[in-house]
């Protein structure tokens, strides 16, 4: 079985597109679309975790009914999709997982850093997530890339601690799940979802996942909500790289989730998990 988490945000949250917006107030429009991600993961027997940004649900409470009703998870993705070596203290990041799991009634279990931002820098946070009764975490990304990564951390899940970010630690509480990477040219190269979702052939991304299912550990993969909605996606005016990392092929990624969906099972964190146990 693998693991499906869907980074659940709005067109003006990514990291890549934030730095060009000049207000600070946005109309938000993912609403719109989370009828059609529902209803791409009913048709295919998937369920999901929902790695949400925080402030969605003070904007549309609702939105957490429909996830869980649909059989889906609820998972912690900061309030604002900000870094987490943006915050000033962890205290002013714990009281954001105060704050979310208020508006959830603790239902959360889970959290992923935006742009997977989670290093040696920002590892304090592995002790915020134990002592607010998180059971996992899915942060790391086991390849070297220009925005992230941890590349010597191990592919299969592992308990991390603030002081071992990339190997086990049979002491550690959280469970870190590592998301999907793969030899490409010779290179370790993240295949778990995204960018790379839409950039490499298909067959690369399915021989990745068949050779973590032959280990049997899961594969961890990661879509972002506006990834499967490009038609509430606005363009904005970007460096060409920024407009390549954020924009290419991006109508093609509903198409490619949808084969996989189809030709591999997966399930949300917690029922892993559950599962597992
Ligand atoms: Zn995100």
């Amino acid at each position: 079985m693998n693991i499906l988490g869907i980074d659940f945000e709005d067109w003006f949250h990514p990291e890549l597109i934030q730095k060009y917006l000049q207000k600070k107030n946005h109309e938000p429009k993912i609403f719109q679309g989370i009828e059609k991600i529902i209803d791409l993961l009913r048709k295919n027997e998937t369920n999901a975790t929902f790695f949400l940004v925080g402030e969605l649900l003070e904007f549309k409470p609702e939105l957490q009914d429909m996830i869980i009703e649909n059989g889906h998870e609820i998972a912690f993705h900061t309030m604002k999709h900000s870094r987490i070596d943006s915050y000033t203290s962890p205290e002013k990041f714990e009281m954001e997982i105060i704050n979310f799991d208020n508006l959830t009634n603790g239902k959360s279990k889970g959290f992923r850093a935006p742009s997977f931002s989670l290093n040696h820098n920002s590892s304090w946070l592995i002790d915020i997530l134990e002592k607010n009764n998180y059971v996992y975490d899915s942060s790391v990304v086991p390849a070297k890339t220009k925005l992230y990564g941890l590349p010597n951390a191990e592919n299969k899940p592992y308990r991390i601690t603030k002081e071992c970010l990339e190997k086990n630690s049979d002491d550690g509480k959280i469970l870190e799940f590592p998301l999907l990477v793969t030899k490409f040219l010779g290179k370790k190269i993240p295949a778990g979802g995204g960018f790379y979702l839409r950039t490499l052939p298909l067959r690369i991304i399915k021989n990745s996942i068949k050779s973590y299912q032959k280990n049997n550990f899961p594969a961890v993969f990661y879509i972002h909500s506006w990834e499967l909605t490009p038609e509430f996606m606005p363009k904005i005016k970007m460096s060409k790289q920024d407009e390549f990392v954020t924009y290419h092929n991006l109508n093609k990624a509903y198409g490619k989730m949808d084969e996989l969906l189809k030709e591999f099972k997966f399930t949300s964190f917690d029922n892993f998990i559950q599962n597992s146990k």
